[in-house]
């Protein structure tokens, strides 16, 4: 599979500002629904981009606060009684946007006595919630394009191997229709507006010539046209986030059809009304990380990883079966070995909506402590990350078949991963609230990494590590069976808040 456009993510922006590591700063144009509004000086360091706090603030509404003994900056919306906040701490590389932690590459900081916010941060998806608009930076355009009238974000195409996938991506429900005529299929979106101007996409991998992209006075139109290996044409409009998917399977006879989700067929000739697909939460596979030979981290009273999470995975599927009457799977029920490419493939052969994966943290200090969740990305958001990433991940060693590890699967599952990733990230906001107000561990927060257990899944996919193993006083947290139920009740409630938040966004 070949991923034909990109939307600017913090990765990108990372390489955009690395090229210009000679000069420290950067005037950039602030655009508000497509018009120029002024200009901001962007502080480029150690080849990251920061804007001043002060013109964020200005640049979003924001009410402003900095307190010089906690050195938190807090950005503020709404009522006074009931605000909505976005804080900073400077030096720190946690923020709390409305009350959920993540982390980001840089930590704001003082430059020459006035305070700095990555720039990163204003482009998360968390950041747009806050303030109700699509932000979206450009390095080529100088440009820090926010709309708050533009409803469709981002539109890609991907090419898999029995089939292309174009998708849509809005903000909010909009009704579209679609049909095909003259090898062109059209899909409508009525009132559709692009929050940044896009392009056309080629695409010319046999199935599908392009994408072309117009904007028309009831809304945004997109003629893919199709080629001569082009077969049966099917579109979808899923939520969280609202997108309009259109696959055009490939016709050929001896590749292996994947097993896809049943898709309306596109009919021919005039367009025709489009619906939403109800997503409903069916099926959780639930993952006792390691097992049999590979037993996970050893903490220093001996207790081994692999019989915590299992002994948490069999409590976290009784409770979600119990409370939520959701069906669920565990990837393996007793001790022993499970490569970890099959327990993912076990959620995906399954059609499962969730897969959740279940581990105990280990750090060489043995103070360590605390609770966090991951969702998968192509980068570990940080060093830390990286590091948890590759213990969880070096089992693939104990693997007889190294076949899924070739560089080039890696960068395929990553991309069909990233078809999830604010489902995931979402899904992981609830599980460390939840989490963390039952057991009160220390909150490590929401991160990214590249873990090979969750790569390739076909729907959203955490990975929590519950508490260190490596710490003594939470090693025998992990063995006690009242923290084991606690653990599983959190995860079971973060499961049901996650099932509201996706029908409150249908
Ligand atoms: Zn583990």
């Amino acid at each position: 599979m070949q991923k034909h456009r990109i939307i600017v993510s913090a990765a990108l922006l990372f390489i955009c500002t690395a090229v210009l590591s000679a000069q420290d700063k950067l005037e950039i144009s602030v655009v508000r629904d497509g018009r120029p509004e002024k200009t901001v000086e962007l502080h480029l360091l150690k080849k990251m981009g920061y804007l001043q706090a002060r013109d964020v603030a200005d640049i979003f509404g924001a009410g402003i606060s900095y307190d010089a003994d906690s050195k938190e900056l807090v950005l503020k919306w709404g009522e006074p009684a009931s605000p909505v906040e976005v804080k900073f701490v400077i030096g720190s590389e946690y923020v709390v946007i409305d009350g959920i932690k993540r982390k980001m590459m840089k930590s704001p900081r003082i430059i020459e006595g006035h305070s700095y916010i990555p720039l990163e941060a204003v482009i998360t998806r968390a950041f747009e919630a806050v303030v109700g608009a699509q932000v979206h930076w450009s390095y080529d355009k100088r440009a820090l394009s926010i709309s708050y009238k533009g409803n469709i974000s981002d539109v890609r195409a991907y090419t898999y191997d029995s089939y292309t996938r174009v998708v849509v991506e809005l903000t909010q429900d909009l009704e579209y229709e679609y049909g095909e005529k003259d090898r062109t299929v059209t899909v409508k979106i009525k009132n559709g507006v692009f929050t940044v101007p896009f392009e056309d996409i080629s695409i010319a991998d046999g199935v599908v010539e392009s994408v072309a992209i117009a904007a028309s006075g009831e809304g945004a139109v997109f003629s893919i046209g199709l080629q001569d290996d082009a077969g049966e044409v099917k579109v979808m409009k899923y939520p969280s986030p609202v997108r309009v998917v259109i696959d055009i399977e490939k016709k050929i006879k001896e590749a292996v059809q994947e097993k896809k989700e049943a898709l309306p067929p596109v009919p021919a000739g005039p367009l025709k009304k489009g619906k939403m697909e109800l997503k409903d939460i069916k099926l959780i596979v639930i993952d006792p990380g390691h097992g049999g030979k590979d037993p996970g981290a050893i903490g220093p009273r001996g207790t081994r990883e692999k019989d915590i999470t299992l002994s948490i995975a069999e409590k976290v599927a009784r409770k979600i079966k119990k409370d939520l009457k959701i069906r669920t799977i565990l990837t393996r029920t007793h001790d022993y070995f499970v490569p970890l490419s099959e327990r993912i493939g076990m959620a995906n052969s399954k059609n499962a909506d969730i897969f959740i994966s279940i581990h105990t943290n280990a750090a060489m200090n043995p103070k360590s402590n605390g609770f966090e969740v991951y969702f998968l990305s192509g980068d570990a958001s940080d060093r830390e990350a990286e590091a948890v990433a590759n213990m969880e991940n070096s089992v693939m060693a104990m693997e007889e078949s190294s076949a899924g590890t070739t560089r080039l699967s890696k960068i395929l599952w990553s991309l069909t991963m990233n078809q999830f990733m604010n489902e995931s990230s979402e899904l992981c906001s609830f599980m460390d609230k939840c989490v963390i107000r039952k057991t009160g561990l220390v909150d490590r927060g929401v991160k990214q990494a590249g873990f090979y257990v969750m790569k390739g899944a076909r729907m959203p996919a955490v990975l929590v590590e519950v508490a260190f193993l490596s710490n003594k006083k939470e090693e025998k947290l992990l063995n006690s069976d009242s923290f084991q139920e606690g653990v599983a009740d959190a995860v079971t409630r973060a499961v049901s808040d996650y099932k509201r938040w996706l029908t409150q966004n249908e």
